[in-house]
């Protein structure tokens, strides 16, 4: 007999047939109720057990989280809640599950104790419900990309530049930590490691992703990313999943309309094709947000913060006029802010950005033009000599979501710019080749996939919407 998901049952009304599913028990009431889950839906279907002609041996087993098999009668349920549920004809017990001993019970557990159980708590209805989310936007991802011309390519994961400059990297190395072999001078021996040099896990694709635009045209990356930053906030990761679309012919403009169009797109496809999640975690989150001060509540719900985004234009502001903003506003001239901002040139901080995003503008921001000296080598230089083509795209509550540019395509320029930071000009041979042999404009943004899916969910730490976060001191599982 086909097994058939919750999800497709809950929306059948072929009453009267026999059907039969299998899941895990949520709960298991009065001896007779079974809430079954098989995660295709964050709703259960309920299953009504004859406990009269069911052996007492298997009404026993039947406990939370156990796994079963059952057989029954779908018909139009009489309880609240629900619209249909299956008669059991037939309960199997493929997997018990002691009471005494599983942790995830059917009461409300904290996020810290599931980040604790990562290898459960996708058993639970926030996790479940993210990781769906997760899953479909991931799909939105690339159905964006690909329905509008991109090439998916994969970029190295081990790396050899290590001029991208973007955080502080993992090396990969094969030595044994204490027996490395050492050069004359003393240092490590990188010539006789695995590579040959010095290898580590890249930080961004992007340098790679632009020699396959300058022949694609249009491509994006979508693949794992590491930083080694010791940064133990809400928004950064060690291991995380990066979205890098890179795009010939196109200047900082058509990048912001990039940014901006994929964004809305992915935004509404989960809007429109994951409502049930959405909606339990619009919930959640109304909960949790009840137990803060009313000063820090969002004043819009999840739902609200999520057709916002897709419906309003984010507003576009240039660095300049951004420290102009922060310079007169309240908190600087107060002295709340822990960075002051008093001059042209200052790396804004995340409290700076959500300033602008959640207090000043109220909406998405795109800011653009920023300092040379604080962004990479790679942006394009302004005709002002001080400006580079840079642009981040700022969130309410997650602060930058998109980091991009314009990329310098000039090959002089370039090469100064290379050489005023200190890199070494070799490293970036095959680089500076796509200058020197057909260069053009391009462009091109990363976006930190976990950040868009705390934004899609709602979720608060960064480390709840991967399945097994990697974070300084955290590597289990
Ligand atoms: P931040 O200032 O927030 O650390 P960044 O300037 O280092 O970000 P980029 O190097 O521009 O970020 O990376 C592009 C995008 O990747 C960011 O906009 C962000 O969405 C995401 N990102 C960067 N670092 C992390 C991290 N450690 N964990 C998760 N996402 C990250
Ligand atoms: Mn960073």
């Amino acid at each position: 007999m086909k097994v058939s998901s919750v999800s497709d049952l809950l929306q059948s009304s072929l009453f009267l047939q026999e059907v039969a599913v299998k899941g895990w028990v949520r709960t298991f009431r009065s001896n007779r109720f079974i809430a079954l889950n098989d995660g295709s839906t964050i709703n259960n279907i309920q299953c009504v057990v004859d406990f009269e002609n069911t052996d007492e041996a298997v009404l026993k087993r039947i406990s939370t989280g156990a796994a079963v098999s059952i057989k029954g009668t779908l018909v139009e349920s009489q309880g609240r809640g629900q619209k249909v549920e299956i008669q059991v004809l037939e309960i199997e017990i493929l997997g018990d599950s002691n009471p005494d001993e599983y942790p995830i019970q059917p009461k409300r557990h904290t996020l810290e104790f599931l980040r604790e159980n990562a290898h459960l708590r996708v058993r639970t209805n926030t996790f479940s419900a993210v990781m769906r989310v997760r899953s479909a936007l991931s799909f939105a991802v690339h159905k964006y990309f690909q329905e509008n011309g991109f090439n998916y390519v994969n970029t190295p994961i081990i790396t050899g530049s290590d001029a991208e400059g973007a955080g502080e990297m993992f090396r990969v190395s094969t030595f044994e930590p204490n027996e490395a072999p050492l050069t004359e001078d003393g240092k490590v021996d990188f010539s006789q490691d695995f590579f040959g040099k010095e290898t580590n896990l890249t930080v961004s694709g992007q340098l790679e992703a632009e020699t396959y635009a300058m022949a694609l045209g249009k491509v994006y990356t979508f693949g794992p990313t590491f930083r080694a930053e010791n940064s133990n906030t809400t928004r950064h990761l060690a291991e995380f999943w990066m979205i890098e679309p890179e795009v010939a012919f196109m200047d900082l403009d058509g990048n912001m309309d990039l940014s901006e169009d994929f964004i809305k797109s992915v935004l509404s496809y989960v809007l429109e094709n994951c409502k049930d999640d959405l909606a339990f975690l619009d919930q959640r989150l109304t909960q949790e947000e009840k137990s803060k001060p009313q000063a820090e509540r969002s004043e819009m719900s999840l739902l609200e913060k999520l057709h916002f985004v897709v419906d309003n234009n984010f507003k576009r502001v240039s660095y300049t006029e951004a420290i102009d903003i922060l310079r007169n506003s309240k908190p600087n001239k107060k002295k709340k802010f822990q960075f002051p901002i008093n001059e042209w040139g200052a790396d804004l901080q995340s409290e700076h950005e959500r300033f602008l995003v959640e207090k000043h503008f109220k909406c998405p921001v795109i800011l653009f033009d920023y300092p040379a000296s604080i962004k990479a080598f790679y942006m394009r230089l302004n005709e002002d000599g001080k400006t580079v083509r840079a642009m981040d795209v700022l969130f309410p509550g997650i602060g930058e979501i998109v980091g991009g540019s314009q990329r310098e395509e000039r090959l002089d320029v370039l090469k100064e710019k290379i050489e005023t930071m200190g890199i070494d000009e070799k490293e970036l041979w095959w680089y500076l080749d796509l200058r020197k042999y057909g260069t053009a404009v391009h462009s091109g943004f990363g976006l930190g996939f976990e950040r868009l899916v705390q934004f899609a969910t709602g979720m608060n730490n960064i480390r709840d919407v991967i399945p097994f976060p990697r974070t300084p001191q955290n590597a289990e599982f």
